[in-house]
């Protein structure tokens, strides 16, 4: 008998009650066509009938969906099996549509004010940070640590959003105390004995429920959740409950069995017996049966078949009262100013029909992106090790080499890596450290500090490291969300007149000379000065644009402008500081985290931790605050207004990941060039790959994610004028330039100077000594070999003879780059030579003095680099003076702009 049975719906009759034995029972019968190994005896699909509550469930199903039946009882009918659900059964609607244990919390308050969470972020309050550094005073405590210490530290270390919100330490150290009170009390009572085995933050991820979360704390593999609100029942809240009997659930997968849970409200032990009646104890029992178990998957099985229906929650599908909701107002006007049935009503007026058109092109569009974030995070258990490993998608078989407690609060783990893995992780990355299984193991977030050949990571609890797997993060989906929501319904009618082609950008007059040598930069701070809305600045390769942004920048702030910095990269934001400290500007505050910050600007970052007033004062003085668009999601950076926002790199951003920068500003400044590397999406289609039904997601009427098109693009094009193109660039000899300009910049693109045009390799090496085929600025090698997975062993063989050609003419390795276009070839030649070698993504900012372009494609053109033209572009411009093509000639040559591309190098 199987435990299991998982297939695609592709019937689904209501549910209807029937006389049985043991009286009326509800039941629904479906057909599954089976995904897994079930026996559908010659058939194509068999026959489930849900009973009971499980029939509810049937009422959310439509054909098309994905269904999953845990312990299914079996029968024969007509020689036929059947499946039903039985006692232990669970029933599991779009497993693969991961579901966050705070979102079932929202939706069985409301299932609305899950949608309304979703959209807008958690602010910048209080009882939040309060509530934050309680949590983290709980998990030390449960590590051993001192109340006293732990409480100063972690009131220091939320130093930063407490001056933002105007708390002194005093009276924050009060308050985490008394509530501390309650944990340290129950800590101490006869509840707890030697046995009691005890861990804080526990990260769990389930395949089976399609769900994840953080439990606050196990103890004695029991969930506890600590709420620092006050409840003087005898019970805990209901959705309180359910939070906690999701992680009873998820333990259960993993074969513990989980019968109780607790609560503790914190807030209880600072009540007063003499004003408040009812239960004053914080911690509250109850225990965990199948029913309370059953009505979580259910909910659960509701809010995804949901999401997969594509539809927008209203409040009528549950019976929460309005009038004792916390978030009636925002209900209200979400839906009034996006027209939406509400059962809280309406209102305000609704935002014009094409800004809710552009509201749910994009709302549906970063749905899809979540999806695609939950098909990474399947890979954790869909893929073994090895293939993860061969993805790039984890560094396994590490070896600890040890763990040490650092602040008395985390924990630093080193390991070893094996020579030569590869994967997508790098330094700053928050990612998965595990035991060796990231899902049923032992398995904790981490952010990298080190990663070279040793491994260094930092972690609230000590995983021995055996594994490192990229973590699919939701955090950029919530915030490009977040950013539409601002826009769309609070953002001005001005900026919207400009983001919605209701009117041309507005510009004050007035010239004056900030550049006196390259007169398309100078046009360019000119125009952004004198922006009454908005300013472009299109940078091709190698024209300036840091400088330029640098300049501005002085412009805007003499003018008596508050500017925030912002790119796409650290790397960008820390180029554009550079190049403004070495202008002599240096009134900066750089926000962001001490491994994603370049060492030489980290004298300017500001702290998060350390006093409330002088922290906050730094922050709101300086004229200029830097981060990357990320970070203008973040809590503080929302509630700081800007004057401008200068944003770098703004063709490779997403339009809500640029609208996140803008809505800090008035006016702003889009830095960019769509000629080279778009924003990255990951959903080519709403609804990607999940499979929604039927008027589902999958159905809207997209081809291409709206996502694909910066705002940068899309600005551009509407308004011209509002645009400067840098023309003169300062990095590639006149050669190697000629293709780019020619097919990108309408010939437009042309060197600053003589020298910039003139230059060669003979200026830096022997060039007598290469092979004659090296001795052009431009050259073209067919080496052969065949295509062998995602590398060519002969291609690289040949690469890094190349390299060797230049190292014994003279160049130095530091002036060396190659570009492969997967990483498996990356590590191929990475193997062979000492230069840097990397993906073409990874090398777009930055140039060489030779570039060696490796293609690897053998009777086709497929692979990241062949998706988009733009990539070949900034592949040819990293190269100052020498630029090599290694490829199939005959493959290449199969397409026409190739085949220029083969002519040119040619030549
Ligand atoms: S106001 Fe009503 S419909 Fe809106 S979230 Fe609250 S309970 Fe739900």
């Amino acid at each position: 008998m199987t435990d299991r049975l998982r297939g695609e719906l592709v019937a689904c009759n209501a549910p209807t009650t029937v006389e049985t034995q043991h009286g009326e029972r509800r039941l629904a019968e479906l057909r599954v066509r089976p995904t897994d190994d079930t026996p559908t005896d010659g058939d194509d699909a068999v026959d489930v009938t849900l009973w009971g509550k499980w029939a509810d469930t049937a009422e959310e199903a439509e054909t098309g969906m994905d269904l999953l039946l845990t312990d299914p009882e079996t029968s024969e009918y007509q020689g036929r099996t059947t499946y039903s659900t039985g006692g232990d059964s669970y029933v599991v609607l779009e497993p693969d549509f991961i579901v966050d244990v705070t979102s079932i919390r929202s939706w069985v308050q409301c299932p609305r004010m899950y949608y309304l969470n979703k959209l807008s972020a958690i602010p910048l309050n209080y009882p939040v940070i309060k509530g934050t550094i309680v949590h983290e005073v709980f998990g030390d405590l449960l590590r051993g640590r001192d109340l006293d210490t732990a409480v100063a530290d972690r009131v220091e270390e939320a130093g930063l959003e407490l001056g933002v919100l105007g708390r002194n330490v005093a009276e924050v150290e009060g308050e985490v105390k008394q509530n501390a009170a309650a944990i340290e009390g129950w800590l101490q009572q006869g509840t707890l004995t030697e046995e009691d085995n005890w861990r804080s933050e526990y990260t769990l991820i389930s395949p089976t429920f399609g769900l994840k979360g953080r439990a606050d704390a196990l103890r004695r593999g029991m969930p506890v959740e600590l709420k620092t609100g006050k409840n003087t029942t005898r019970e805990p809240r209901f959705q309180d409950k359910i939070q906690a009997a999701c992680y009873a659930l998820m333990l259960e997968e993993r074969g513990i069995d989980a019968d109780t849970g607790t609560l503790l409200y914190t807030k209880n032990t600072t009540l007063e017996r003499t004003e408040e009646s009812g239960d004053l104890s914080p911690a509250k029992e109850f225990s965990v049966g199948k029913g309370l178990l059953d009505f979580v998957v259910r909910s659960r099985n509701e809010l995804a078949a949901m999401e997969a229906r594509g539809e927008v929650p209203t409040g009528y599908e549950a019976d929460a009262k309005c009038e004792y909701c916390f978030e009636q107002d925002t209900c209200m006007v979400v839906s009034g100013r996006l027209d939406q049935e509400s059962k809280a009503g309406q209102i305000g007026t609704a935002v014009p029909e094409e800004e809710q058109d552009y509201f749910e092109r994009f709302y549906y569009a970063i749905e899809a992106e979540r999806r695609a974030v939950h098909a990474e995070y399947r890979k954790l258990w869909e893929q073994d090790a090895q293939e993860r490993a061969d993805d790039d998608r984890a560094l396994i078989d590490l070896e600890p080499l040890g763990r040490e407690e650092i602040d008395g609060n985390r924990w630093e783990l080193r390991a070893r890596k094996p020579p030569e893995s590869v994967s997508k992780l790098r330094e700053s990355d928050v990612a998965l450290a595990s035991d060796g299984d990231p899902v049923s193991g032992h398995a904790e977030l981490c952010r990298i500090t080190q990663l070279d050949e040793e491994i260094v990571v930092t972690a609230d609890e000590p995983v021995e490291l055996r594994r490192l797997d990229v973590y699919p993060s939701e955090l950029s989906v919530d915030r490009m969300l977040t950013a539409l929501h601002d826009t769309v319904l609070k953002g001005s009618d001005d900026r919207k007149d400009i983001l919605f082609s209701r009117r041309d950008p507005e510009f004050s007059d007035g010239e004056e000379t900030f550049i006196d040598n390259n007169e398309g930069q100078n046009q360019a701070v000119n125009l952004a000065v004198n922006a009454k809305d908005c300013a472009l600045i299109h940078g091709p390769p190698g024209t300036g644009k840091t400088y330029t942004i640098a300049r501005l920048i002085r412009a805007l702030v003499a003018r008596g402008d508050r500017v925030l910095l912002t790119a796409f990269t650290n790397r960008a934001v820390d180029n554009a500081l550079e190049a403004l400290r070495e202008q002599g500007f240096e009134d900066i505050q750089r926000v962001g985290t001490t491994t994603g910050i370049r060492e030489d600007m980290l004298d300017v970052r500001l702290e998060k931790s350390g006093d409330p007033e002088e922290l906050a004062g730094a922050l709101h003085n300086a004229p200029v605050v830097a981060a990357t668009t990320a970070s203008c999601g973040s809590r503080v950076m929302r509630e700081q207004e800007f004057d401008v926002a200068v944003v770098d790199e703004a063709s490779q951003l997403t339009e809500p990941d640029a609208l996140a920068a803008l809505n800090r500003a008035e006016r702003f400044v889009l830095v960019g060039d769509h000629e080279q590397l778009p924003p990255v999406v990951q959903a080519a289609e709403p609804g990607g790959e999940s499979g929604a039904g039927e008027g589902g997601v999958a159905d809207k009427p997209e081809s291409e994610s709206p996502l694909a098109t910066s705002l940068f693009e899309r600005l551009i094009e509407a308004y011209p004028e509002a645009s400067v193109m840098l023309t003169r660039q300062y990095r590639m000899c006149q050669r190697i330039q000629a293709f780019s300009s020619a097919e990108f910049y309408d010939g437009a693109l042309r060197p600053a100077t003589g020298a910039v045009a003139g230059q060669s390799l003979a200026d830096i090496a022997d060039t007598a000594s290469l092979p004659g085929e090296l001795r052009d600025a431009v050259s073209f090698i067919d080496p052969g070999g065949e295509r062998v997975g995602n590398t060519n062993p002969t291609e690289a063989d040949r690469v890094a003879e190349i390299v060797e050609s230049y190292l014994v003419a003279g160049v130095d390795p530091e002036d060396i780059g190659v570009i492969a276009p997967f990483r498996a070839q990356v590590a191929e030649i990475s193997r062979r030579v000492g230069v840097t070698v990397d993906t073409v993504d990874r090398f777009q900012g930055s140039s060489k003095e030779v570039i060696i372009v490796s293609f690897v494609a053998t009777g086709g053109l497929d692979g990241p680099l062949f998706e988009d033209y733009r990539r070949i572009n900034v592949a040819l411009t990293r190269a100052k003076k020498a630029l090599v093509l290694v490829g199939d000639r005959a493959a290449l040559s199969s397409e026409p702009f190739y085949e220029r591309l083969l002519d040119w190098a040619d030549r």
